[in-house]
């Protein structure tokens, strides 16, 4: 893999992530090596499932594991750190807390397996002009007939939302 792809998007990585309240590990080479392995699950699969974690090949088994995964925003706010410690909070960043093991929250039964986020509550019936739609990755809201290309909070693309109400 070119070195100059694998640092472009860890720059740009690290440039939305800050826009967007999240910082990326400050060890360099650690975040490059996890980026090359994104790159190559992106060639090797079509779409940037998490480095740490098998994938299925099927993108739809594998929603909740494309970077940034499903899992990422509660493992920062329990654990300091995202699975693979691609991300990591500003605790670990300005080194008040350590570094720690952290359990992989994907549901059992492999790739494809539903992820246990408590199903979207039911809409009441004929109230709102459009659906809203929820970011499942940061928890983004917004109405409108379908969901955006990208959120503009966190960057997940439009797959990653469901219907909200
Ligand atoms: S955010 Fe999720 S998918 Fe991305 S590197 Fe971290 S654990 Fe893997």
């Amino acid at each position: 893999m070119n070195p100059a792809d694998i640092e472009k998007v860890c720059a740009r990585l690290r440039r939305e992530g800050e826009a967007a309240g999240y910082h990326l590990n400050s060890d360099e080479a650690f975040v490059r090596d996890l980026v090359e392995g994104l790159l190559t699950n992106e060639e090797r699969y079509g779409y940037r499932a998490c480095p740490c974690r098998l994938a299925s090949g099927v993108r739809e088994d594998d929603l909740d594991i494309v970077c940034p995964c499903d899992y990422r925003d509660p493992d920062l706010n329990d654990f300091g750190a995202c699975y693979c410690a691609l991300y990591v909070s500003d605790e670990i960043l300005n080194g008040t807390r350590e570094l720690e093991s952290i359990p992989d929250r994907r549901p059992p039964g492999g790739p494809g397996a539903e992820p246990t986020a408590p199903e979207p509550a039911a809409a009441p019936a004929g109230v709102l002009a459009h659906p809203v739609w929820r970011c499942r990755v940061c928890g983004y809201l917004c109405a409108r007939e379908e969901p955006p290309g990208v959120c503009p909070i966190c960057k997940a693309k439009k797959e990653r939302f469901e219907k909200f109400m």
